[in-house]
Formats: structure tokens, C-alpha cells, sequence
């Protein structure tokens, strides 16, 4: 579904992020992408819902060829590949619900969106996505009360509510703590599981991607050195 062919990203100022990128993911696989800082991870990953735009080869996502999309094409394909960050990217000053509901907002009449009335089945979606990461009780919260692992189940209940095909997550547990960490990595592993919904990880604790994630691929220099099932790689890298 998600398919690289000798994909290259040159960056406007000449610098070569990723080269000869062969990569083909499938349905419902958890891939982590593991590699130091500057590897070439999160342009890897930004390729796939065209937030960058490749310079060479080809990428296809449900084989729609991603560097011919426009427009409406892109929103189309965004609307299917939710994106989660390092930084949760809430609004912290409103409560946990009105941060999920947003995620209905693209499909919404203007004059909706203007005054904010959401429908009783948005609020069921919301609040079961909330659920679905285990903070249904901090619902009627503010983002800015919660911990920083809860404001990240925040982002991925926001991102589930949108019921997207594809999770694509950069470095969303470089900011917490080993515990919490954890946690939200099980909340992951569990999505893929339930939901199949297929993960991409961009991480750099190789212990956790290989403890949680089913494939683990290598990046360094821009271009991928290893590609496994976790359980088949070991230690030396
Ligand atoms: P990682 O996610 O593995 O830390 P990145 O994909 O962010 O790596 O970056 C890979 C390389 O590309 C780094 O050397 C980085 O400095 C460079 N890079 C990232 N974004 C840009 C940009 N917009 N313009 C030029 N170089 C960039
Ligand atoms: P993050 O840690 O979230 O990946 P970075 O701090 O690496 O973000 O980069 C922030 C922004 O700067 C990104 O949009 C990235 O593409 C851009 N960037 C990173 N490295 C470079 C670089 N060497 N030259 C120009 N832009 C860069």
C-alpha cells in the first residue's frame, strides 16, 4: 500500500536527504524507523503524506501516485494518513474533547466550523477515540492540566476520531519520560492490533522499536541499511 521506488528528496538548498529509498509496506504492519538524529527519518516519513516532495523515483500510496497529486488530491490523501508529532501540536488552552473534535473540522460546512457545533455523532466518535487511549475521564480537562503522556494519547485519540488509514508518527515518545514511553507505545502496538491500522514510527530508542514495533527498518546517511522483523534482528547495528 505504501510503495518506494529509488526514491530520492534533495532539499532546495542541495542537501541529499534520502537516496535509492526501495520500500514496500503493507496493510496493517507496524514499522518503527530507527537511526541517530539527521539520518533522515522524519524527511522519510513526511515524503508519504507529501508535507515534502520526493526529487527522484517514484511513491505510490494505495497506488495513487503521490507526486501527481494537487490539491484536493493531497487533502484527500491526508485525510487518510493521520500525523502525529513529537511535539502533540494541541491547543492547550481548550479542553481534551474540543482538541479531538477538531479533527472533524475538514469535512465541516464553514458556517460550522465558525461556530463550532459539532454533531452528537462527532462527540460519540470523539469520545470513543478518547476511550480507545484510555482518557475518557480527562475529556472535559484542559490539554494544559494533563501530563505530557497524556497529552500525547491527546494527539492520537485526535488522530484516530479521523479514522485514517495510515498512523504516521515523528519521534512521538522522544519527549517523555522511559515509563510513559511505554505506555504509549502499547497504546500503538494496540491500534495496529484492533484497529489494523497501519503504523509508521519514526524513533530513535532502539530498544522500544524492537520491544513494540513487528519490522524495524535502519536508516543512516539517507538511505536504509537494514529492514527485519524485529524479532530477527539483535543488538549490533
Ligand atoms: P532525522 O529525522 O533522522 O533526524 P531528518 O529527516 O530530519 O533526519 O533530516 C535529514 C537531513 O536532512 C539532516 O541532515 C537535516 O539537517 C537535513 N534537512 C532536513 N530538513 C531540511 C531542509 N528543509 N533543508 C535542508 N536540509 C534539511
Ligand atoms: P524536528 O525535530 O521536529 O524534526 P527540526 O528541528 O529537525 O524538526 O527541523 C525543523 C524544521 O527545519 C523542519 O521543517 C526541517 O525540515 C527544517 N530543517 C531541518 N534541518 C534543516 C537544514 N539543515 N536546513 C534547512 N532546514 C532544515
Amino acid at each position: 500500500m505504501i510503495e518506494f521506488k529509488e526514491v530520492e528528496k534533495r532539499y532546495p538548498n542541495g542537501y541529499l536527504a534520502l537516496q535509492q529509498i526501495n520500500l514496500q509496506i503493507e496493510q496493517g504492519e507496524f514499522v518503527a524507523i530507527i537511526g541517530l538524529s539527521g539520518a533522515g527519518k522524519s524527511t522519510l516519513l513526511r515524503c508519504i503524506n507529501k508535507m515534502h516532495d520526493i526529487t527522484g523515483g517514484t511513491l505510490h500510496v494505495n497506488d495513487v501516485n503521490v507526486h501527481r497529486l494537487k490539491g484536493k488530491g493531497i487533502r484527500h490523501l491526508r485525510r487518510n494518513i493521520g500525523m502525529i508529532f513529537q511535539s502533540f501540536n494541541l491547543v492547550t488552552r481548550v479542553s481534551v474533547l474540543q482538541n479531538v473534535l477538531v479533527s472533524f473540522v475538514p469535512t465541516m460546512p464553514a458556517w460550522r466550523k465558525i461556530l463550532g457545533i459539532f454533531t452528537k455523532e462527532e462527540k460519540r466518535k470523539a469520545l470513543m477515540a478518547l476511550d480507545q487511549v484510555g482518557i475518557l475521564d480527562k475529556a472535559y480537562v484542559r490539554v494544559d492540566q494533563l501530563s505530557g503522556g497524556q497529552q500525547q494519547r491527546v494527539a492520537l485519540a485526535r488522530t484516530l476520531a479521523q479514522n485514517p488509514q495510515i498512523i504516521l508518527a515523528d519521534e512521538p515518545v522522544a519527549s517523555l519520560d522511559p515509563v510513559t514511553a511505554k505506555q504509549v507505545m502499547e497504546d500503538f502496538k494496540r491500534i495496529n492490533q484492533e484497529l489494523s491500522m497501519t503504523i509508521l514510527i519514526n524513533i530513535h530508542h532502539v530498544d522500544l522499536a524492537l520491544a513494540y514495533a513487528t519490522r524495524v527498518i535502519g536508516v543512516r546517511g539517507g538511505e536504509i541499511v537494514f529492514d527485519g522483523q524485529a524479532d530477527e534482528i539483535n543488538e549490533e547495528t
